[in-house]
């Protein structure tokens, strides 16, 4: 088959050249809900050129790809005439070949990374192995390996299709198979249609090439394979040694698959609208997005990151817990299985997916939305909670319930994220307002905090427990939300930020108006603060608290610590276990002392869950 993707291209920034199209199954299969297709228009040109007035990609001086070197190190350890099924000693290969795969790649590679990087191999190893054996059940034998894509050339156009993964054939021709690289959980999240259509024309049609520079058209290599008869997709977890078949069909299927894709790639390929979001950050395009607030000196500081860095108040809780942590999970981007929460984060989790879910409504909460002792209620229900989950949640929302904010004149966003770029410092911000709501002519932003106890401290020490606010402040003065969120809730005069901190005995609203100048200075200066330490960072050494024993990367980092249980901030003891300040009478907590913002914003960012981004960058 031939399929010929129309020329246009219209993107909202300015193009000089498009060039040939190379159109990558994971981009082009992007969830709705974060597609740009800007972006994805953009990466399916790798010879494009676009406007003058772009701010250079730069890049970290270590590797930042984490399953890079795992895929290079799986190659060389399955390739040989024949592909190797079967390994006598896992561990062994995997430290060979990713010391291997290391010694070939361009950038330094982290010893921590190093570390992952063996485990990984071996759970991609292990995982293979039950591959081997389901497929002998069957009678498959898969002997030739080959790297392949599809070609659509026509005598004005050249179009490639290429998906990232290892592609297999069996001795007999008859079955080819594409084995993706997941961190884990294969099989168990659904496979987006239009990542498997274009997955699945590649094993029919798909033909090895050639392998010039990545702006160069590649050249197909035809008369090597015989069509197969039917092709599958095999997703492979590295971390938990998860495998699982998660497509079967037949060549024709398989063709059928990819045309039923066809109207949705060529809407992204044809770019046109933008959806800011995690891509921004390494986007070509980004100072010249109109979707995308490019927001010069928004950070307040005077340093330039040393490369295009990502902000937002989750990344600097995991940063304030330990920097070492960050750079592992955040720089690194060393993924993690998923793991249990402590009290604090999950007594946080339940709350605010109850609080989004009833104010997604745009009315008050009522006592009878509440779940009670014995009953979940109609909003426990819609989010399948249990009775237990419930317990856990009901009387941090009973007190919400007695000061919700939402009345059936408001107009409510839920679920928004706000995106910026500071240029200046070459720094994306992103952050996600648990609710942004209108009443009359205010326009608020709402953070909504649980805690223990509420202490009596002063507004601005809140600052520096919770980034979120300063931020917030910021955002809200240089006019960022998006422009869709402020079209649907239409005219404002004044703007302010709130803070709701909810325990299970009280409820206390702080305001801060973003109009007034003493607020204004007050954040900029302590978002400047918090974002000069964490921006200009290179070394990243652990904290002098670090709560290793519940750590995520704890078995790839070389400084782990488990025995270390609490942390002493000048007297005051915080538990790193349960995420709470140890309360000791002989040490009041005054609101004007140092130690007690210090001591509850490392409290503050311990009940914060980190974000684990599942994607694959190509
Ligand atoms: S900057 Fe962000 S929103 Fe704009 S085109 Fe790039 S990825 Fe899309
Ligand atoms: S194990 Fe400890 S020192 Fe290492 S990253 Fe985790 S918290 Fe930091
Ligand atoms: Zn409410």
């Amino acid at each position: 088959m031939t399929t010929q993707i129309p020329h246009d291209w219209l993107p909202g920034f300015p193009v000089t050249t498009a060039g040939f199209l190379r159109i990558s199954a994971s981009q082009v299969g992007a969830e709705n809900n974060r597609a740009c297709h800007d972006f994805i228009s953009l990466k399916s040109r790798p010879a494009a050129k676009i406007g003058e007035g772009y701010l250079q990609l730069r890049y970290p001086p270590f590797e930042s790809f984490p399953l890079g070197i795992v895929r290079d190190a799986l190659l060389s350890s399955i390739s040989n005439e024949k592909v190797i099924h079967e390994f006598e000693d896992k561990d062994e290969i995997a430290e060979i070949a990713i010391n291997d795969a290391i010694s070939k790649s361009r950038g330094h590679v982290e010893k921590s990374h190093k570390l992952w990087a063996v485990d990984a191999l071996v759970g991609y190893l292990t995982a293979w192995e039950k591959a081997r054996v389901e497929d002998m059940a069957h009678n498959i034998d898969f002997t030739d390996l080959e790297v392949i894509q599809a070609f659509d050339d026509t005598e004005d156009s050249h179009t490639e299709w290429f998906a990232w993964g290892i592609y297999l054939t069996s001795h007999d021709g008859k079955v080819r198979e594409f084995r993706a690289l997941k961190f884990s959980r294969a099989g168990l999240t659904t496979l987006n249609p239009v990542r498997a259509g274009v997955i699945a024309r590649i094993l029919a049609d798909g033909v090895p090439h050639s392998e010039p520079s990545w702006s160069s058209p590649r050249d197909p290599i035809y008369k090597v394979l015989a069509p197969a008869q039917e092709v599958r997709i095999r997703e492979i977890g590295c971390l938990d040694a998860s495998q699982a078949i998660v497509l079967t069909a037949s060549v024709e299927d398989a063709r059928n698959l990819f045309t039923k894709s066809l109207p949705t790639i060529i809407e992204r390929v044809k770019g046109g609208t933008q959806k800011s979001g995690p891509n921004c950050r390494s986007c070509r395009a980004n100072t010249m997005c109109e979707t995308l607030p490019n927001r010069p000196g928004l950070l307040g500081i005077t340093a330039f990151a040393p490369w295009p860095k990502a902000y937002s108040p989750s990344k600097f809780h995991t940063y304030r817990r330990c920097p070492r942590q960050y750079f592992l999970q955040d720089e690194l981007g060393l993924r993690t299985k998923p793991e249990t929460q402590n009290s604090a984060q999950q007594r946080g989790l339940l709350v605010h997916a109850w609080l989004e879910q009833a104010h997604k409504r745009s009315k008050a909460c009522e006592i009878s939305d509440l779940p009670t002792p014995t009953s979940l209620g109609v909003i426990a229900i819609e989010l399948s909670w249990n009775q237990d989950e419930a317990n856990v949640a009901l009387p941090f929302l009973a007190q919400h319930q007695l000061t919700c904010p939402i009345n059936s004149d408001s107009q409510v966003a839920t679920e928004i994220a706000v995106e910026a770029l500071d240029t200046d410092a070459d720094i994306s911000i992103s952050t996600r307002p648990d609710l942004v709501y209108k009443n009359g002519e205010d326009l608020v932003w709402r953070e909504m905090k649980t805690v223990s106890s509420i202490k009596d401290l002063e507004n601005d020490i809140y600052f520096n427990i919770y980034p979120q606010l300063p931020l917030a402040i910021r955002l809200m003065v240089e006019n960022a939300l998006p422009k869709d969120v402020l079209t649907k809730l239409g005219d404002f005069k004044n703007k302010r930020v709130e803070l709701e901190l909810i325990s299970s005995d009280e409820c206390k609203i702080i305001t801060w108006d973003c109009d007034d100048e003493t607020v204004k200075l007050a954040a900029w200066s302590q978002l400047a603060e918090q974002v000069d330490t964490w921006a200009s960072d290179t070394l990243f050494a652990p904290s002098s608290n670090p709560p290793c024993n519940w750590c995520k990367v704890s078995q790839w980092c070389e400084f782990a610590n488990a025995e270390q249980v609490k942390a002493d901030i000048g007297g005051l003891q915080v538990d790193l276990k349960t995420g709470e300040i140890i309360e000791n009478s002989s040490i009041p907590l005054l609101s004007n002392d140092d130690r007690v913002a210090k001591a509850l914003g490392l409290v503050a960012s311990l009940a914060e869950v980190s974000e684990n981004d599942e994607d694959i960058p190509f």
